[in-house]
């Protein structure tokens, strides 16, 4: 009986704390999306008085009172209730270690580093946006050394997106990653690039959002509960709960299939979103079980599905519709290899899918470098240069095109970047997986992806943040994480599509 009264009390304090993040989340929304340039102070103001209100919340005495009191009785708990109270435990004890001025001010500081980013950005000026990055390194660097001072502080940092990550596993998966994909690619580069003019041209912002609501509709995703914005970099942000869920994406006038592409990876992610069980809502169980796990859902339908031959042959007939210059004489394995060409390029969202994970290593190098004290903030444009030139082969010709491409460290996201190589590792798996009970393809021809959602529900969505990533895998997979299911998953169709 007690315990049922403690647990309502979880369930109200989360019920509060997730208001709060839902105010944060709108402003953040607001903030990437319509806000006028000059307003980032204003928001900035109200979010420090948020975050001290949620900080309070957090380490007050009778929350950490109430935290200790169901942790002794664990045994007693569901198995919500059990990883609710470890999840703001671990949150709680993490918190407590930063001062709280330093936290409120970090929070302030990212949103105005945000602002500086796309300023710096916009004017191609890595000097602007320095000491901003250089404040943020500093401050997740003291962090780490306050929760975790016997830890590397990127393994610590590396562990906060995906529980338990740390660089020894990084750096085996990247070595596996590298050794079959380098020889891929010089492959490729020695066949015959196919012909992509039929994605490029003049394509105005009203098509592309036509193209943009079909493909929310193919997903199966329900508008009533996700909506669509634009912004410089797409991304997928819930507001307070998974009821509502908000995906943005960019217009490229000259090629729809960048935005075609980013609707698809954040309408993945809106999937997961959204399908979290409702029994979850307001807690801070809803959400996806880690960032690689998130980026498994928005790759498999970017990749897995919205690059394969059977998504040409829904995708080609809407063309013909509302671009029918382009779509004309063009048929579905056209099509295919278009969106299929293999070619370094400068920008990580817009790259294809084998050169992609070279650009996640990229990140990886100067993160771990920087935080291992082996690379200054300042040196960082010149050792990105160097690492596009030798992992793609490719000369960065500006610092808009190159190391001020992401928003992720304006925002404070240091340690997320292997999350995306991960997720197209995961994702090939659970496809291998999924295949034998479900026909993807014959889905796909249809347009109707009901039986490939309902997969992804059954085994991942709706637990939400219920098991650790590394408990999720395990259930799923049955068998261990193998990255070879993804490179033999590449070898396999750019051999077929190349000759080779
Ligand atoms: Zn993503």
């Amino acid at each position: 009986m007690e315990m049922r009264e403690e647990t309502e009390r979880l369930m109200k304090l989360q019920e509060k704390m997730s208001a709060y993040r839902s105010a944060m989340s709108l402003m953040n929304y607001d903030g990437d999306t319509t806000a006028p340039a000059k307003t980032a102070e204003n928001r900035a103001h109200a979010m420090g008085i948020l975050t001290a209100e949620l900080y309070g919340m957090n380490t007050a005495k009778e929350t950490v009172e109430l935290l200790d009191h169901l942790q002794e009785h664990v045994d007693e708990l569901d198995e919500k209730t059990r990883r609710m109270t470890a999840l703001m435990l671990k949150n709680i004890r993490e918190m407590e270690k930063i001062p709280k001025a330093e936290y409120v001010s970090y929070r302030q500081l990212l949103v105005k580093a945000g602002a500086v980013w796309h300023e710096a950005k916009e004017k191609s000026d890595f000097k602007l946006f320095e000491p901003y990055l250089q404040q943020i390194f500093d401050a997740k660097k003291r962090f780490a050394g306050y929760c975790a001072p016997d830890m590397h502080p990127y393994d610590y940092l590396l562990d906060q997106y995906e529980e338990g990550l740390t660089i020894a596993d990084c750096d085996r998966f990247f070595g596996t990653l590298k050794k079959h994909i380098v020889p891929l690619l010089s492959k490729i580069a020695s066949r015959p690039k196919p012909d992509n003019g039929v994605l490029q041209g003049d394509f105005p912002d009203a098509v592309q959002e036509k193209l943009a609501y079909w493909l929310m509709e193919i997903l199966g995703l329900d508008l009533q509960h996700v909506g669509l914005g634009t912004t410089e970099h797409p991304f997928t942000t819930s507001i307070g709960s998974h009821h509502d869920v908000r995906i943005t994406t960019r217009y490229v006038p000259d090629r729809f299939d960048r935005s075609m592409f980013s609707v698809i990876h954040e309408g993945g992610h809106a999937l997961y979103e959204s399908h979290v069980s409702d029994s979850l809502a307001y807690t801070v169980l809803d959400g996806g079980a880690s960032m690689s796990i998130h980026e498994s859902q928005s790759r498999f339908y970017e990749n897995l599905i919205g690059r394969s031959r059977a998504f040409m042959e829904i995708l080609l007939p809407k063309l013909s519709e509302l671009i029918p210059e382009k779509a004309e004489g063009v048929s579905t394995e056209d099509l295919y290899r278009a969106v299929n060409r293999i070619e370094p390029t400068l920008i990580r969202t817009e790259a294809d899918e084998v050169t992609y994970s070279l650009h996640v290593m990229v990140r990886y190098e100067l993160e771990k470098a920087v935080l291992s004290g082996d690379l200054s903030v300042h040196e960082l444009p010149e050792a990105w240069n160097r690492l596009y030139r030798e992992y793609l082969g490719i000369d960065v010709p500006d610092d808009r095109r190159g190391i001020l491409q992401d928003s992720h460290w304006s925002g404070g996201l240091i340690g997320y970047f292997p999350s995306y190589a991960l997720g197209n590792a995961y994702g090939a798996q659970f496809r291998q997986l999924m295949k034998k009970t479900v026909d993807i393809d014959a889905c796909v021809r249809k347009g109707d992806l009901a039986a490939v959602n309902e997969w992804n529900r059954r085994n991942i969505w709706q637990y939400g943040r219920i098991y650790a990533p590394a408990d999720l895998l395990k259930r799923v997979l049955k068998a261990p994480f193998d990255p070879e299911a993804y490179t033999s998953y590449l070898e396999e169709k750019y051999g077929e599509l190349y000759g080779f």
